[in-house]
């Protein structure tokens, strides 16, 4: 009975957004349990969000992934640190949109696009030369 089940829109969603969040994590190898209890937190409470606001179900990605990075902002420090600009202090990427489906990770000094929220272990290593 239970496990078979599909999942419901929100559940496949606060998942879709856990795993993207989490990956990124480990791109910037920063996914230790403390971290990923940030994350667990986050969706916990974009759950009760989308619950009031079904419509905000594409934005959740986006905001677990802010959710995270200010978390971390308190107890770590920037994340993720920008790959793209190899000059200057380091600084952290920006999530764009910032309520909005397909959100990436934005560098606002260089003014590019490094990587969909999810990506972020493709972009860290193969920083784009251009
Ligand atoms: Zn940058």
């Amino acid at each position: 009975m239970g496990c078979m089940e599909p999942l419901t829109p929100l559940e496949q969603a606060l998942h879709a957004a856990r795993a993207l969040v989490l990956a990124d994590l480990v791109a910037g190898r920063v996914a230790e349990a403390d971290v990923v209890s940030l994350v667990e937190d986050s969706v916990a409470r974009r759950r009760w969000w989308v619950e009031q606001w079904p419509d905000g179900m594409r934005y959740v990605a986006g905001l677990v992934a802010q959710d995270v990075q200010d978390a971390l902002l308190e107890r770590y420090g920037r994340w993720p640190l920008c790959p793209v600009c190899a000059f200057g202090d380091p600084h952290a990427l920006d999530v764009e949109p910032e309520l909005g489906p397909d959100p990436h990770w934005v560098c606002h000094q260089a003014g590019v696009k490094v990587a969909a929220v999810g990506s972020l272990g493709s972009a860290v290593g193969g920083a784009p030369s251009s």
